[in-house]
């Protein structure tokens, strides 16, 4: 076994580019011509073409994925006093968006089968303070929308979706994102539709709360000068929606491929003992394959992979609720599902990219420690 280097890193993105390698090249040379690189036709463009795509009357493109929790939170009038239930599971900026608008985050438990927040156990974690849910599509599978959605709508709450891991998924037929009341998007290269630097977008079917967004993202104005409120400087660059627009068109067959990525590594993999195996559920479109590996020995094997020379990843290795910045705080209760998911995952390479000798290579390696070396 060759240590150190990864012969198959957890995620490579040269092979996209070197497939739209002409198209980028066009749509940089394009906009390196027009003179016009923050906002502008190029980003308005993108935004047509995204909610149209998305199926959403308004998309708002904005400098990052947690530019786009804060803004789409304080668009639903998310603010100070205010609590907002999310998953304590998921990475910090869900989180940090709330604390970011002067919210309290009350964080409910997950669903140890889909890794997302488990809707039987919103109802008793709601108070007169509580103003909105903000549920996770973590790893690319749709969170309990349905059920999301009804004790919203009973409770008179709203509903921001981070969709940061889920571009494309769907939920019952319409893409995530579209379902709530907003929906916050993350351009981060990794991401299932990523830009070759920052970026993020928020939706929504809301006149008014476009609108909002819309101004929040250019100092609180509609109209230079004339500031209305204090906002963000957060505007997607020309130079990224031009990017984005490359490679909208590639987004379906890209995640498509992901889920087929996902249904061979389950082949490959079924019936290795202390291994749980995620579910090609509806609509997933598998930001991350992420399996459980039981009986305390994640860590372990996690390091024997890096040895053979294979990537992985832990998402995440501390939930939030757990975080000294959380941990603390009254509000605060346990979560011991989040807290085991924790001790347990582990995420494998996927991409559209990986090829069938990687897979084998990954699943073969996995199935021989687990039934040999950390049986
Ligand atoms: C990536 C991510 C974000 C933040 O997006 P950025 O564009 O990096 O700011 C927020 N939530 C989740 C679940 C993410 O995976």
């Amino acid at each position: 076994m060759a240590g150190g280097v990864n012969r198959i890193p957890i995620l490579d993105l040269s092979p996209e580019i070197e497939e739209l390698w002409d198209d980028l090249m066009a749509a940089i040379t394009r906009v390196l011509r027009s003179g016009q690189f923050i906002l502008g036709p190029e980003v308005e463009a993108f935004e047509r073409e995204v909610a149209e795509y998305l199926g959403v009357k308004h998309a708002i493109g904005l400098n990052s994925g947690t530019d786009a929790l804060v803004i789409g939170l304080r668009a639903l009038g998310v603010g100070p006093g205010d609590e907002v239930i999310t998953t304590p599971f998921t990475f910090f900026a869900t989180a940090e968006a709330i604390s970011l608008v002067g919210a309290t985050p009350v964080f409910v438990d997950i669903d140890p089968k889909t890794f997302n927040i488990d809707p039987n156990l919103i109802p008793a974690a709601i108070t007169s303070r509580t103003k909105a849910i903000l549920p996770v599509h973590l790893y690319g599978r749709p969170a309990e929308m349905d059920a999301i959605l009804a004790i919203a709508e009973e409770q008179g709450l709203k509903v921001l979706e981070d969709c940061a891991q889920a571009f494309g998924a769907t939920y019952r037929g319409k893409k995530v994102g579209t379902l709530g009341h907003a929906g916050a998007f993350s351009f981060f290269p990794s991401k299932n539709l990523g830009a070759y630097g920052d970026g993020g977008l928020l939706v929504t079917n809301d006149d008014g709360v476009a609108e909002l967004a819309r101004m929040l993202r250019a100092h609180g104005s509609k109209r230079k000068y004339y500031n209305e409120m204090v906002g963000y400087n957060s505007r997607l660059d020309a130079l990224q929606a031009a990017i984005l627009r490359v490679k909208l068109p590639h987004v379906d067959r890209w995640n498509e491929k992901r889920r087929q990525v996902a249904e061979r590594y389950n082949e490959l993999l079924s019936g290795v003992p202390g291994l749980v195996l995620p579910e090609i559920s509806e609509g997933h479109v598998f930001h991350q394959y992420t399996v459980r590996i039981l009986g305390g020995k994640r860590d372990r094997l996690q390091q024997a992979l890096a040895k053979a020379g294979i990537g992985t990843m832990v998402y995440y290795p501390v939930p939030l609720h757990e975080l000294p910045v959380y941990s603390k705080k009254e509000s605060t209760k346990e979560c011991l599902n989040a807290t085991q998911a924790s001790e347990e995952v582990l995420s494998l390479p996927i991409g559209p990219f990986v090829s069938q000798r990687e897979m084998t290579s990954v699943a073969g390696h996995l199935r021989w420690l687990l039934t040999h070396t950390y049986a």
